[in-house]
This record gives C-alpha cells, sequence and structure tokens, in this order.
C-alpha cells in the first residue's frame, strides 16, 4: 500500500506544468520534402523549411532569453515585439501556418465548401474572382512579403498585403491563408517569375485546413 502511494506521489510530482516552452522548434511538415513537386521541388522545401525557418526558428530562441517574452506563445510575441524579435517571431508563425496550408496535389482539398465557401462568394462574388485578387496582390506586391486571406471579428473576408514579415494578427485579423512572396519562396523553381510561381500555387494549397481556420475565434 506504501509502495502504490508512493507511486501514485511520484506520477502527480511528475506532471507537465503550464508554463510555455522556454524555446521554439523547427516544425515537422505533414508530406514528404519531394511531396509538392513539380509546383514546389525537393530543393526549395529543404531550403525553405531547413534553412530559412530554422534560422528564423534559431533567432527567436535567442532574442527572448532572459526576457519576459520568454514564457509567451508566439502569437502573443508576435503580437508584442517589435524590431528584430518582431520580424523573426512573425516569420515563424508565417512560414508554420504557410507550410501546414499545403500538401500534395492529389491529397488536397482544391476548393472550400460549407461557411468558407459561403463566405467567399459573399466577400469576393466567386473562389475564382477570390484567386485572381489574392494573386494580382501577390504579383504587385514591391519586394518581399506577405498575401493574406484573413478574417475579422465578424467572419468578413478580407485580402491583406504586408511587406516583409506582416501577418494579419497585428491588425486584430485572423490568419487563414498565407501566400509566401519573398523571393527565397520561388527563385530556385521559377527565378523571377514570381506569377507563374503563384499560378502553380494553387494545385497544392489544402482548402480543408484553410477551412479548418474559419470561424474559430
Ligand atoms: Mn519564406
Amino acid at each position: 500500500m506504501f509502495t502504490l502511494l508512493l507511486i501514485c506521489n511520484l506520477l502527480f510530482m511528475t506532471t507537465p506544468t503550464e508554463t510555455p516552452a522556454a524555446t521554439f522548434t523547427l516544425i515537422e511538415l505533414p508530406y514528404e520534402m519531394s511531396a509538392l513537386a513539380p509546383n514546389i521541388s525537393e530543393e526549395t522545401l529543404r531550403y525553405h523549411h531547413g534553412k530559412h525557418l530554422q534560422t528564423y526558428v534559431n533567432n527567436v530562441n535567442n532574442l527572448i532569453a532572459d526576457t519576459r517574452f520568454v514564457t509567451m506563445t508566439l502569437e502573443d510575441i508576435e503580437r508584442q515585439a517589435d524590431g528584430p524579435l518582431y520580424n523573426n517571431a512573425a516569420q515563424v508563425l508565417n512560414h508554420n501556418l504557410y507550410f501546414l496550408t499545403l500538401a500534395p496535389a492529389a491529397v488536397a482539398k482544391h476548393a472550400p465548401e460549407g461557411p468558407l465557401a459561403a463566405a467567399i462568394k459573399r466577400d469576393f462574388g466567386s473562389f475564382d474572382a477570390m484567386k485572381v485578387q489574392l494573386a494580382k496582390a501577390a504579383t504587385s506586391l514591391f519586394g518581399s512579403g506577405w498575401v493574406w486571406l484573413a478574417e475579422n471579428r465578424n467572419g468578413n473576408l478580407v485580402i491583406l498585403s504586408e511587406s516583409n514579415a506582416g501577418n494579419p494578427l497585428r491588425h486584430g485579423l485572423t490568419p487563414l491563408l498565407g501566400i509566401d512572396v519573398w523571393e527565397h519562396a520561388y527563385y530556385i523553381d521559377y527565378r523571377n517569375d514570381r506569377a507563374r510561381s503563384i499560378d502553380q500555387l494553387w494545385d497544392v494549397i489544402d482548402w480543408q485546413v484553410v477551412e479548418d481556420r474559419y470561424g474559430k475565434h
């Protein structure tokens, strides 16, 4: 009996605490590095995920050490930080959202259904019209940045063009879909042709993931 009580005590003592992780880790991709080819090559994915995103993760971990940000979620850091920490934390968040929206063309859901599909029709006229607007925003954004499909508190959809690491959270909006228009996202596969890289991106966007993010706040 005493032994049993001791074991129970030990079990409770080792229950995880509520404290958030002190460091962030590189997300694992839910698909093979070659699974998005030819739309996004294995080489692009290896550099984009393994080099660029890893660097942003490392930078955030170095910058939050011994600061008040060390116990915060990535989202809260993104809302509250400025300068290099904001840039790097936002880039980690942006890339996590981006990579998890992608899926091999054979398994991706190629158009939204349900409440998101209805909202797209209401706010843009049609799914195709929304894609045209997103592509236009992505090709016309000057320099590095992100184009977002985002949702406001009333469930209305908006398209945002953000330079550098900009994310809808900073404007009180919920990010649903982010298109990375930094050259590192497409230069290996498409060189300077950003428009074609966007055109080829649609096949590997999984609208099931985007649907799952809609209306959750
Ligand atoms: Mn990127």
